[in-house]
């Protein structure tokens, strides 16, 4: 077996007509088949992902650093003579040295160490070390240093260039990493052809930037003259380089996503406007002018024969709904069926229950289906589905599964995007019943992102924003209080409800289990009942059966509830206008735009709405600033623009682009300048060769070539 793979094994300089891409990495010297299996783990299988493996960060090996001039929490070589050793038998035993350098002096602690060591390290003996610096009890030291004895007389660094730190993974250890770069830089070195640079001057010049090969060098072993500072905050023209190339190859996956839906075939839903026409007619209010403008886009999509991909951004409140089910009818009318599907049964519930507000008047009772409808009420909703019977289905994912089949499937619409997957999505659109026709997509989003950046991540996604409230919507008003102040807050309650008002009271608690959450909850139910004997207290949680839940919230939207508590399930979309308070326990817990969601709970009627922020102390400083950008807008974009600044897009888009998210060496928050260009970019790079956006495509999202996209 090694024969085999020795033989295989190429030398660089005698097969540079071959591409890195094609080239196993087991090409390179010491990569046998268990080093190779390893390596998969790390998506590197050809030379090339070996070089597009970059470093997390770098360690500046270079240069001896005084010790009169460390940092705690900073890496560093440091070189200095042992003044003193000595075993200290606290809790454990330890050797202790003590070294310096004339610019101040620093502990070695280690807490395993043989005879040949002690014996190293003792007195009067000069050494080089490696190690964090922190700050002890008595002065700064290193733990377990790397070290090494030194002539008084060498000063040559140890490296000619930053020690790189890469992903790594069981078994695979840095020096292995840096060996197998060492090896695949040198392949570059001696046939550049290997490595190909697709974007070309055009796209580097201007900003002057280096070409792809010099990029990759330097970002591997960036000389010891690099402006550091630069290289930390990812900002280096190299990284640049690799940072636009990344963005286009995303980019282009997911616009593979969108050209392909060009060449397909959906069907053409311009109908005859007469349920429409009756909606609008019964609503009790106009549409704003900004969901006047999406209608119109929406209608003008399914008019078209090939599959609508369109996302509909809109805060929390800006009527998203109606929206919808303009676009259903749209459907219906034409005579095909629509799926409305939500993240959550809650969610939902209450689409069922407006959508029924809606369209009985019109003769069309919508159809449910969840996970929990079983046995001869599921066979029989299946078959209506399957029959046509069922014009508009509302439920949750249980719409993707397998056994649900529609007649002809027009329009799917999926309400919170973020939280589904691109493949659950697609998933979906194979739904269609007829199989040269694919059913048209609206995707409902309530976590606005800014523009560029939706480009970015919705590439594949025509999108609209609502960017309107309905008109008289009052502003929410934001405190931040100490949970020590609690008993307040509850008398607010009371007061808020003797005077007909309603509340929620949502109990938070993240990382934790469903049921430690519904524990929570049930605990503050009961501790608020106590307090508050004279109101009418509902409780709902994940863990309560739907009908349960449903009835609850039906209690509480009729006014039958005057404090509801619950967890966060009634994050989304929840909608009692008679609700004007709601407190959020833990709120420095959760993210900026979770809170956004649960705030946009209340806000939704006439009366003067407030939010209770309660926080447990102390308070990070970042715990404050986020909470403080709740107080001071209640503008989903710039909340959510705060949110990805603090958080990272991964946290507040969730797992729906982890495609996207996936990034090796860009940050769509720090890079978000570059996103025009990389739009024009990867439009001229499919325009000009297209032969090479599979493999560009590859080259950086290897591991997401089971999207199907590639
Ligand atoms: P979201 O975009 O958060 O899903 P909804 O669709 O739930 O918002 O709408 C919030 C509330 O505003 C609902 O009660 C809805 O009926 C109402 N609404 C929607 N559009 C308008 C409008 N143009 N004028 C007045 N109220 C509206
Ligand atoms: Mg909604």
């Amino acid at each position: 077996m090694n024969q085999k793979t020795d033989t295989k094994r190429m030398d660089a300089r005698t097969h540079n007509d071959e591409t890195l891409d094609r080239v196993p990495v087991t090409a390179l010297k010491g990569v046998g088949p268990r080093l190779a299996e390893k390596l998969a783990r790390l998506n590197i299988a050809t030379v090339q992902d070996a070089l597009f493996h970059l470093p997390l960060r770098y360690e500046d090996r270079t240069r001896v650093v005084p010790i009169g001039a460390l940092q705690p929490g900073r890496r560093a070589v440091i070189e200095g003579g042992i003044d003193h050793a000595e075993i200290k038998f606290g809790r454990r035993r330890m050797l202790l040295v003590h070294l310096s350098d004339g610019t101040g002096a620093l502990i070695l602690r280690f807490f395993h160490f043989n005879a040949a060591q002690q014996a190293a390290l003792a007195r009067g003996m000069r050494i080089r070390c490696f190690g964090e610096v922190r700050s002890g009890p008595a002065q700064l030291e290193m733990v377990h240093p790397e070290y090494r004895r030194v002539d008084a007389d060498t000063s040559d660094p140890d490296a000619a260039s930053l020690t790189p730190i890469y992903p790594s993974t069981e078994g695979v250890h840095q020096l292995g990493l840096r060996n197998l770069t060492d090896q695949a830089l040198a392949w570059l070195e001696a046939s550049p052809d290997s490595l190909p640079d697709w974007l070309g001057d055009s796209a580097t010049a201007p900003a002057a930037l280096p070409g792809l090969r010099a990029a990759i060098r330097l970002v591997h072993r960036p000389p010891p003259e690099v402006d550091l500072a630069a290289l930390e905050l990812g900002e280096h023209p190299a990284q640049r380089r690799l940072v636009l190339e990344e963005l286009i190859a995303h980019h282009l996956s997911l616009r593979v996503l969108r050209w392909r839906a060009q060449s397909l075939q959906a069907p053409v839903l311009r109908g005859d406007g007469r349920l429409r026409q009756a909606l609008r007619g019964q609503l009790g209010f106009p549409l704003t002018a900004a969901q006047e403008r999406v209608v119109a886009e929406i209608e003008a999509d399914l008019a078209r024969a090939h599959p609508m991909l369109r996302l509909v951004q809109g805060d929390v409140g800006s009527g998203k709904t109606v929206v919808a089910a303009l676009a259903a009818l749209a459907a219906v009318e034409s005579g095909l069926q629509v799926a409305l599907m939500a993240p959550t049964e809650l969610l939902a519930e209450q689409h069922l229950r407006n959508f029924s507000a809606w369209l009985s008047p019109l003769g069309l009772e919508p159809a449910w289906l969840s996970g929990r409808l079983k046995g001869a009420a599921r066979r029989d909703m299946l078959a209506r589905i399957r029959d046509g019977e069922a014009r508009v289905v509302v439920g949750t994912h249980a719409l993707f599964q397998e056994e649900v089949a529609f007649e002809r499937l027009g329009l799917v619409i999926i309400d919170e995007q973020h939280r589904f997957g691109v493949h659950q999505r697609l998933a979906l659109r194979d739904k269609g019943g007829q199989e040269a026709q694919l059913p048209h997509q609206l995707t409902l989003t309530a976590t606005p992102i800014p523009r560029t950046l939706a480009m970015a991540v919705y590439a594949d996604l025509d999108t609209s924003v609502i960017d309107e409230l309905p008109p008289g919507r009052k502003p929410i008003s934001t405190v931040v209080i100490p949970d020590s102040r609690r008993p307040e807050v509850v008398e607010r309650v009371r007061r808020a409800c003797a005077e007909g008002r309603q509340a929620y009271w949502v109990c938070t608690l993240i990382e934790e289990s469903e049921s430690l959450q519904c524990q929570a909850a049930e605990e503050a139910a009961a501790e608020l009942r106590e307090a508050l004997p004279e109101l009418r207290v509902g409780l709902v949680h994940g863990r309560l059966k739907a009908a349960g839940k449903a009835d609850i919230m039906q209690r509480f939207k009729a006014g039958a509830l005057d404090l509801l508590v619950a967890t966060t399930v009634i994050e989304v979309g929840v909608d009692v206008p008679n609700a004007s308070l709601m407190i959020i326990e833990n709120a420095e817990r959760l993210g900026l735009a979770q809170l956004h969601q649960l705030r946009g709970r209340v806000g939704r009627g006439a009366a003067e709405s407030h939010c209770v922020l309660l926080y447990h102390t102390p308070l990070s400083r970042q715990g404050r600033e986020r909470l403080g950008v709740m107080r001071a807008t209640s503008d989903g974009f710039e909340i959510a623009r705060k949110d990805l600044e603090l958080r990272g897009p991964g946290e507040v888009l969730g797992t729906r682009q982890t495609g996207m998210m996936n990034l090796r060496i860009a940050d769509l928050v720090r890079d978000e300048a570059l996103l025009p260009e990389v739009e024009r970019l990867a439009e001229r790079l499919n325009r000009d060769h297209p032969e090479l956006v599979p493999r560009l495509i590859r080259r950086w999202l290897a591991e997401n070539v089971r999207y199907g996209s590639v």
